[in-house]
Formats: C-alpha cells, sequence, structure tokens
C-alpha cells in the first residue's frame, strides 16, 4: 500500500471516478451531500455518473491522455467498476491517491484469481478446475461431477459468459472463449443467496452490513430482501466471513460478498466485487450511512460509521423490459416506494435502468405482498 493512500481529503476537494455508470452516479450524489466534488472518466458523454458530476471527461479507460486529465482535475481516484486495465490503475496509483488499490482489481476481476486469494484466506468455496481446452473441460467435468458451470474468467457479469453443464449434449463455450481460460466449477445446489457489503477505512477498520437475500431471474439480479431471512448462526457466520476478508484483503472502500447456503447451513462464496453492488442498494433508505456514504467515506479517510439500521426494505430491479409498465405505475406506487432512476438514454433489455426501494415498519411478508401486486415484474 502507498503512504499517498493515508492521506484525508475533505469536503470541497475533487474526486475523480474511473467508470460512468449507475454505481459511480450514486456515489456521486451521496458525496456531494457530504460536499465533495467529482469528475468522472468515461467513453460516452452523457453518462449516469456524468450527469450528476461537476464535471465530465469523455475517453477511453485505456487512453493515457484521458487518465493524465482525470488526475490532473482529482485529489483522489476511485474506480466504481472492474472491468479497467490494472495495469492502468497501478499507473494512476503512482501518482495519485487510490485508496482502493490495484491489488483488489486484480483480485477481483479474474475468478481464477479471485478463487485462489479466497482458498488463501481460508473461506470455502465451491470446487473448481481453470482450463483451457475442451478435452481439460471434459477431464474437469470427470473429475467435479456434473451439473458444473462453465464460467469465463473475466468480464463476464449478469450471468453473461457462463454455461450450465447438466448432460454433456448442453451447449459448450466457442473454442475462442475456451482459449482465453475457463472457470469449471461445480453446481451448487443452494437453498439461499445471500450477499454481505463490508467497508473497510484506510486505518483499518471495518464495517459490516447485516446480510441481505438476493433472487436472481435470468442470472440478473432481482429482488433484494433486507435483513434475508436466516438463522442466527448463519448470520453470524456470513459477517464473520466479511470481517475475515476484509481484514486478509486490506483492501479500503466497500467490497461485497455474494454467498451461497446450502440445506445443512453451510457457505460457500461465490463472488467479490471491489465496489459498492447492487445488492447494497437497498442500504440507501433503511440504513444509515447507506454503502455509497460508506464507501465515499472510506476512501476519502473520514471515519466509518456503524451501520444503523432504520426499517427493513426490499430493493426491486427495473430493467429494460420493465420500464414501460413502470412508467405506467409511476403514479400508483405505494408510498413506502423509493425510486432510484440511473438516466440511461436507451432502454436495452437486461439492462438495469433503476431499482425500487420499498422500506417499511411492516413485516417482510407484507411488505412482499405489496410489492407482489404491483404489475411491473410479472
Ligand atoms: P456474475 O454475477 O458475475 O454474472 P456469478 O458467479 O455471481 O456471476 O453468477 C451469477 C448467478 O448464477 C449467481 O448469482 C447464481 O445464481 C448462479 N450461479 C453462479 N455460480 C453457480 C454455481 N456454482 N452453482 C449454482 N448457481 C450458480
Ligand atoms: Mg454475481
Amino acid at each position: 500500500q502507498s503512504s499517498s493512500s493515508s492521506a484525508l481529503i475533505v469536503p470541497g476537494q475533487t474526486i475523480g471516478v474511473l467508470g460512468g455508470g449507475q454505481l459511480g452516479r450514486m456515489m456521486i450524489l451521496e458525496g456531494r451531500r457530504l460536499g465533495y466534488r467529482f469528475v468522472v472518466l468515461d467513453p460516452a458523454l452523457d453518462s449516469p455518473a456524468g450527469q450528476v458530476a461537476d464535471e465530465q471527461i469523455v475517453g477511453e479507460y485505456d487512453s493515457p491522455m484521458a487518465m493524465e486529465r482525470l488526475m490532473d482535475k482529482s485529489d483522489l481516484v476511485v474506480y466504481e467498476f472492474e472491468n479497467i486495465d490494472p495495469d492502468m490503475v497501478r499507473m494512476i496509483e503512482a501518482i495519485k491517491p487510490l485508496p482502493q488499490g490495484s491489488n483488489l482489481l486484480r483480485w477481483t476481476r479474474h475468478r481464477g484469481q479471485e478463487r485462489k486469494v479466497l482458498q488463501d484466506a481460508q473461506i470455502p468455496i465451491a470446487s473448481y478446475q481453470v482450463v483451457t481446452s475442451k478435452t481439460q473441460i471434459l477431464e474437469a467435468i470427470e473429475e467435479l461431477q456434473l451439473p458444473c458451470v462453465l464460467k469465463v474468467l473475466t468480464g463476464g457479469y449478469d450471468g453473461k459468459g457462463q454455461w450450465v453443464i447438466r448432460t454433456l449434449d448442453d451447449p459448450f463455450p466457442p473454442v475462442e472463449v475456451i482459449e482465453k481460460g475457463i472457470l469449471v466449477e461445480k453446481f451448487i445446489p443452494y437453498v439461499k443467496e445471500i450477499s454481505v457489503i463490508v467497508a473497510r477505512g484506510v486505518s483499518g477498520e471495518v464495517e459490516v452490513y447485516p446480510p441481505v437475500m438476493n433472487i436472481h431471474r435470468n442470472q440478473i439480479l432481482h429482488m433484494t430482501i433486507s435483513p434475508a431471512p436466516i438463522k442466527e448462526g448463519i448470520r453470524e457466520r456470513a459477517e464473520q466471513i466479511a470481517y475475515q476478508l476484509a481484514s486478509q484483503l486490506r483492501f479500503v472502500g466497500v467490497l461485497a460478498i455474494e454467498m451461497f447456503v446450502l440445506a445443512d447451513g453451510t457457505i460457500l462464496v461465490n463472488e467479490l466485487a471491489p465496489r459498492p453492488h447492487n445488492s447494497g442498494h437497498i442500504t440507501m433508505d433503511i440504513m444509515n450511512p447507506c454503502q455509497f456514504e460508506q464507501f465515499v467515506r472510506a476512501v476519502t479517510g473520514l471515519p466509518l460509521r456503524k451501520p444503523a439500521r432504520k426499517s427493513t426494505g426490499i430493493m426491486v430491479n427495473l430493467l429494460g423490459e420493465h420500464q414501460e409498465a413502470f412508467f405506467e405505475q409511476l403514479a400508483n406506487l405505494p408510498s413506502c416506494a423509493k425510486v432510484h432512476w440511473y438516466g440511461k438514454s436507451v432502454a436495452k433489455e437486461g439492462r438495469k435502468m433503476g431499482h425500487i426501494n420499498f422500506a417499511g415498519d411492516s413485516s417482510l411478508q407484507d411488505l412482499l405482498e405489496l410489492v407482489n401486486e404491483i404489475p411491473i415484474w410479472e
């Protein structure tokens, strides 16, 4: 960790953001409330984050000139998504404070590396192998036993770049994809998917958010329920995993940890994200501070705050295919609904356009019934 990463920046100073997506947008909205200024680098003009930043730079992430311009204007740099070249981030890190560090990015953007890091930290994960040919995939399947999941090593998200193999007749990835490296992993018959958001500050303090339960549709997050309806022992174990990872990885910022809960209560970690996460969006309306404020606190060196729950809540994503029905229902939403819309110009199927948080003192069951009555997501 470079010594510059312990620098504290104060409200009024400027945070440069690599990436112009919705995560950047929400971290900027929270950060501006605290008085920070923001400049965003994104290849597209009018990006979700660019719209709410003090300034946007239009440029590619691999353009040294664009990086120069971003660094010129920033007192500190963060990344809001992981498909950035870690060497570029390393270059920035040598010049400007980049508290998250390039290591966390290097570990989490490559599924093979990610699994090594988890194993080194003695965190339980599904059995896996990393291979580069069809023959090796078949050998791995022989050993792991079907069903298996094949995943691309880098660049996959929302279930893209994944193949579930239940029989050998199921479609396999194309050869050119296999040659770049494939993770062959045991298919896990989990009973629940949960996740934990954990923040770590410059001075090493750690704050863990209570586990939430996630429901996916077509491998894209559909709904998050907070708190996760799990036994006390499982909650403790999930939070302990989060502490353990945060202490061992020694990152600064926010880490999201996706986990599978098995029928016997075993927890396996599935995926890490080196940033605020979709499943943490519910914190915006039911926890103080939310994951985005906590992230800004962590990277700027402001003290972290212990997350305090205001109520229970449910988050539901609004994807491109929901946009029309959402606009129709906008006037009818219940009073406990809070809309977060990302300002993306084109609605595509599967694209995350926004989300709605439902927060209430009513039981999760009542809240769920209320959500299920809204004709947006059928
Ligand atoms: P990403 O979120 O980057 O697309 P994930 O590894 O989180 O990739 O996979 C997306 C979803 O696919 C998971 O949330 C889970 O529902 C399902 N999935 C992934 N790996 C497995 C597995 N080994 N066994 C069963 N389901 C899986
Ligand atoms: Mg995932």
